[in-house]
């Protein structure tokens, strides 16, 4: 008989002052926004790619708040903007490069991919000392010791292990005196899927359904035809959502039922149509430990509603071919850390006024039955849509542990109630959570403080951090630095106002906030003096309408794709992103960049001295005029 000896496997130590456990959106804005804060950050990613759900194993999109001018900037605008210069056709697999290249193009992150965190020690004095993960491609236990841990694995895989507070499942109305919550609470969640994708070819394409898939002959077998919604869940949702309308100052003619309830299950391909997001389940099975036979009910689904499509009934689809299946569910709701502050659906509705808010929220409170892809016969839809005031504030008390001391946690997994974090679950706003976090995890690191410290002392320095890095924090404005404000500018009054007012993008009464100029002309800062130069900011306009990006209104949201029709079009770069700009030192060309597609540059100037410092705007990526949200120098 063989014996196996684990201390036969491999061990490699590692040390850093930021652990991040799980790589998906928020994981990765963590590790990139801390890093590039100058601290040491160690990455574990279970998979063999960034994204999480948003990666080619699960190919979710990424949403966000709702409003044109609520888009999220920061890391996830980078993202999106380098994407779409080097992956215009919108290919998964190249927008999982994408996230690898910004992710390892930080020197201070290490990152180790295809490992999975199974253990951790704590000090016996509530703190987390290490983190043990499995490496499946090099057969090595890996150990990292940091000062200080992020869980952003959306299963809070840390919590159980060194003994942090957590939850699982919908409260019960009495416990924060949520409407959306229940008589009583229970450990239901929402489920997981495995989505497929499809692409439109000019020839008609047969599919044979594997033996075990499942068989729905009818729309009814699915509840594919569309569920009524049972009398009193629409009558209490017609006052719930009047008064969430009316509190966000709607007026209750506003309302229909219909737009809030998610009754139907559409199932025709079309580039700008569905992705069958409701071939769920898992609500009401433990989604950790029950995650197999749940995936692998879910693929018998899937194939099982391709052959639908194809096979039973008109659906358009005669040349559609299956060209890809999800064989790794995407979890939508598991464990939830319980924080300093727990967020919930009264706080959302509330529109989040904190005084602690490091990042914002928009999306709807989307609540799936847990029932998921069976919910049908129970008369319910798969999911309820409860409005959400856009933009909401979260607060960073949300972020970080009640009772391990160098814990933080951000994406799926943060303090909140089921029902608010049926709304900040959005890849988006995870990722605006993980960008705040990893900025707190440095201030930590290099005033050594608790996670608690930094909201107790050091709240404005990290959302001036946020702000500057491109976050927008409702209800706060940027600083502009002293030296700029103190410059003589070659720019009007009324310009050098929008141009220093702290506000970065359109807001909803139609105030611009930008500077226009004309091609080839340039801003100049004169401070009077010989003055040493450190950063040059500028944020151009990323065209919040998004019509300059793409033909694809789905596609403008945020740029991903699953099925493609024929009448998808590349994206192209925002036409008003500066791709030509010079800068000049006292006449002297100090910078020069003539491939430029990111909204925001931070240009080091590394310490030169110049007594003007002239920004030429050169070309655009299309637009007649240059806008210029910001431009100031530190
Ligand atoms: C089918 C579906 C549809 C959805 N629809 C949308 C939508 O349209 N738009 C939208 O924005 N959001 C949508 N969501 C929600 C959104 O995808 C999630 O809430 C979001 O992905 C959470 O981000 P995260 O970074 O917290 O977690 P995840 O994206 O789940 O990332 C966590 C990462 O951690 C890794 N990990 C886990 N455990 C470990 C471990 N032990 N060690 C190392 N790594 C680990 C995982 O592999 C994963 O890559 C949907 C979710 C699902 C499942």
């Amino acid at each position: 008989m063989l014996t196996v000896k684990t201390d036969t496997m491999r061990h490699v130590d590692h040390r850093c002052d930021l652990c991040v456990v799980g790589g998906g959106l928020s994981g990765m804005c963590a590790a990139i926004a801390a890093a590039r804060e100058g601290i040491k950050v160690v990455l574990i990613q279970d998979r063999p790619m960034f994204g999480g759900n948003c990666s080619s194993e699960i190919r979710m999109w990424v949403r966000g708040a709702k409003g044109e001018c609520n888009r999220e900037t920061g890391i996830i605008s980078e993202l999106e903007e380098e994407n779409i210069y080097r992956n215009p056709n919108l290919q998964f697999s190249i927008w999982d490069g994408v996230m690898w290249g910004k992710v390892t193009s930080e020197k201070n992150i290490e990152v180790i991919m295809n490992c999975s965190v199974c253990d951790a020690d704590t000090d016996g004095n509530g703190s987390i000392t290490r983190v043990v993960g499995w490496q499946l491609t090099t057969y090595t236990w890996h150990t990292v010791y940091a000062k200080y841990f992020a869980d952003c694995s959306g299963d809070s895989v840390l919590a159980p292990v060194v003994g942090a507070l957590f939850r699982v499942g919908r409260e019960a109305h009495s416990e924060f005196n949520e409407a959306m919550g229940h008589e009583k609470a229970d450990l239901k969640t929402m489920g997981m899927s495995c989505l497929l994708q499809a692409v439109e070819t000019d020839h008609k394409v047969e599919f044979i359904p594997p033996k075990w898939a499942y068989v729905y002959e009818n729309d009814e077998d699915f509840g594919g035809d569309g569920v009524k919604v049972k009398e009193q869940d629409a009558d209490f949702l017609a006052k719930r959502n009047a008064s969430a309308y009316l509190k966000t100052g709607g007026s209750v003619t506003d309302i229909d039922v219909k737009t809030v309830v998610n009754m139907s299950r559409p199932h025709s391909p079309g580039t700008s149509g569905t992705n069958l997001w409701w071939l769920e389940l898992g609500g009401e099975y433990d989604s950790i430990h029950d995650a197999e036979k749940l995936r692998d009910e879910l693929i018998k689904i899937a194939y099982g509603i391709w052959d639908h499509i194809k096979n039973h009934g008109n659906h358009g689809a005669d040349n559609w071919e299956l060209e890809w299946v999800g064989c790794l569910p995407g979890k939508r709701e598991s464990r939830r850390y319980v924080g300093r502050y727990i967020l919930t659906e009264n706080d959302v509705e509330a529109g989040g006024k904190f005084k602690d808010t490091i990042a914002y929220g928009g999306w709807p409170m989307d609540d799936h039955s847990p029932a998921g892809f069976y919910s049908f016969k129970e008369k319910n839809p798969p999911s309820k849509l409860y409005p959400a005031p856009s933009p909401y504030g979260i607060p960073y008390r949300s972020l970080y542990s009640a009772n391990i001391k160098n814990l933080f946690f951000a994406g799926r997994n943060i303090s909140a109630t089921h029902a608010a974090m049926s709304s900040t679950r959005v890849m988006a706003t995870c990722s605006l959570l993980g960008q705040a976090m990893g900025t707190a995890a440095a201030i930590c690191v290099n005033e050594n403080l608790t996670p608690d410290g930094v909201y107790e002392e050091r709240l404005e320095e990290l959302q001036g951090k946020l702000m500057d890095a491109g976050c927008y924090l409702p209800g706060f404005v940027r600083n502009i630095p002293e030296l700029s404000k103190s410059a003589k500018l070659n720019l009007s009054d009324a310009d050098r106002e929008l141009l220093f007012n702290g506000c970065e993008r359109p807001d909803e009464e139609g105030k611009i906030n930008y500077v226009s100029l004309n091609k080839g002309d340039s801003i100049t800062f004169d401070f009077g003096k010989e003055t040493e130069l450190h950063e040059l900011r500028v944020l151009f306009d990323l065209d919040y309408s998004r019509k300059s990006v793409s033909a694809n209104k789905k596609m403008r949201v945020f740029a991903m794709r699953l099925h493609t029709g024929k009448d998808f079009k590349p994206m192209t770069v925002a036409a008003p992103i500066v791709k030509d700009f010079e800068v000049y030192a006292d006449g002297k060309k100090v910078f020069s960049d003539d491939d430029n597609y990111l909204s925001l540059r931070r240009i080091s100037l590394d310490g030169v001295k110049a007594k003007t410092l002239e920004v030429r705007f050169n070309e655009t990526h299309g637009s007649e005029k240059v806008h210029v949200f910001s431009c100031d120098v530190k």
